[in-house]
């Protein structure tokens, strides 16, 4: 299938784009390594967590029968059978009249259902005056109420956050199967561009693309693999990119996107596999390449670091997910009014920067070359590709940076 000199909508690109992935195989790696990464199977727990009932407070377990109507004039009072040690489980029960002290998170004593915390008791030598009734299961966590055996802690696709991991903890997951990170290359193109460290000359700019389209993938879990700038040089492109495309799971160029005549990056794509898209009906971003050679997704980004990040946005970040087996790389989203009318042709899907104030989202419409947007915007708005604009008042879903 070829699309070329046609633009398609954004959900058939990210179609495309999906349908190209190369799916990473599995590894087990440490729990300590896995943060990021996404699971490759769902994680039961192999046993009840928490195995014993725990206190969640420091205070005396009890038969919460004997609080009923107790109170600051008309203490119950109990005799202190014993105190719980933190990591020991066995030994002393409680029965009726009687309480063992229990240190928070130590085990609770066989008899016991209900514990009142040490700021409504007083003890006066063996015996505890409880000044309020305690309710039945009161500062208990019972055994497997955390995790039962059995249940699901975390599903396949999950892509584990730090709290993931501590869960993972939890069930004795010291070993995990995740998908293999996708080593992704970045090339950069164009003779105008220079290295960071370096001053540009007039005419030249510092290649932002390498790291920010980097730091984009090392923030989805992939390796980037630097390939550095390449000159407008047919010859050159196409040897860096063969390089690339033996080193990595897929590659995305920048630069040289569009259909003009010094625009080569579609012509080297085509050369070494196939191009399925170039052109694509959003804003920005439109002159984007989705390609594939040796069996390997390879992109071509807009040239222009705002437009580039945005196409990474939407139509990488699906491909990187169904390469990882990432089940819901969702944005997080927030429900905010716009405050400004914000125009939009009708049959392209817009994105448009904003910043958030008192609730509300402003648009900025600085000139499209500018970079300074990307960090003095909170995110974006999407106006799809069947509206006309969206007007000031309107309730609008920020994509959060
Ligand atoms: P192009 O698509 O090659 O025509 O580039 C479009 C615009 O993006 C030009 O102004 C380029 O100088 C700029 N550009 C291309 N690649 C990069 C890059 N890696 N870093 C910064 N600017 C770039
Ligand atoms: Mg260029």
């Amino acid at each position: 299938m070829t699309l070329f000199f046609r633009t398609i909508s954004v959900e058939e690109a990210i179609r495309a784009s999906r349908s190209i992935a190369v799916r990473m195989p599995s590894e087990i790696i440490p729990l300590s390594e896995a943060c990021g990464r996404v699971l490759d199977s769902g994680i039961t727990a192999g046993a009840d967590i928490p195995s014993f009932s725990r206190s969640t407070m420091d205070g005396f377990a009890l038969v919460t029968a004997d609080t009923i109507g107790a109170s600051e004039s008309l203490p119950a009072m109990l005799r202190l059978a014993g105190r719980m040690g933190m990591g020991s489980g066995a030994g002393i029960g409680v029965s009726p009249g009687r309480c063992v002290y229990v240190p928070t998170g130590g085990a609770v004593p066989e008899g016991a259902d209900g514990l009142a915390m040490v700021e409504i008791c007083e003890q006066l030598g063996d015996q505890v005056l409880v000044r309020k009734p305690v309710a039945n299961g009161e500062n208990i966590m019972t055994r497997g109420e955390d995790f039962p055996a059995g249940s699901m802690v975390l599903t396949k696709g999950t892509r584990l956050t730090h709290r993931d991991i501590g869960a993972l903890a939890a069930v004795g997951a010291a070993r995990v199967p995740v998908t293999r990170q996708p080593v992704v290359g970045i090339i950069s193109t164009g003779n105008e561009l220079v290295p960071v460290p370096d001053i540009p000359a007039p005419g030249q700019v510092r290649d932002i693309n390498s790291y920010l389209i980097g730091a984009f993938l090392v923030n989805r879990g992939c390796i980037p693999e630097y390939s550095g700038i390449v000159r407008d040089d047919r010859a050159a492109l196409r040897t860096v990119l063969t390089r690339a495309l033996e080193r990595c799971d897929a590659v995305l160029l920048s630069g040289g996107s569009s259909k003009d005549d010094r625009d080569m990056t579609a012509e080297i794509i085509r050369e070494s596999g196939e191009v399925l898209v170039h052109g694509i009906s959003i804003s920005p971003g439109k002159p984007t390449i989705i390609g594939r050679a040796g069996g390997k997704p390879v992109i071509g980004l807009p040239g222009h670091p705002a437009s580039a990040y945005i196409v990474a946005l939407v139509i990488v970040r699906p491909l990187l997910a169904e390469m990882t087996g990432e089940r819901d790389p969702g944005f997080p989203v927030r429900t905010l009014t716009l405050a400004e009318n914000v125009p939009s042709a009708r049959g392209r899907e817009d994105y448009i920067r904003v910043r958030i104030h008192g609730g509300k989202a402003y648009p900025e419409f600085g000139k499209s070359g500018l970079i300074n947007t990307l960090i003095r915007s909170d995110g974006l708005i999407r106006i799809p590709a069947g509206k006309e604009g969206l007007e000031e008042g309107e309730c609008v879903e920020v994509i959060l940076w």
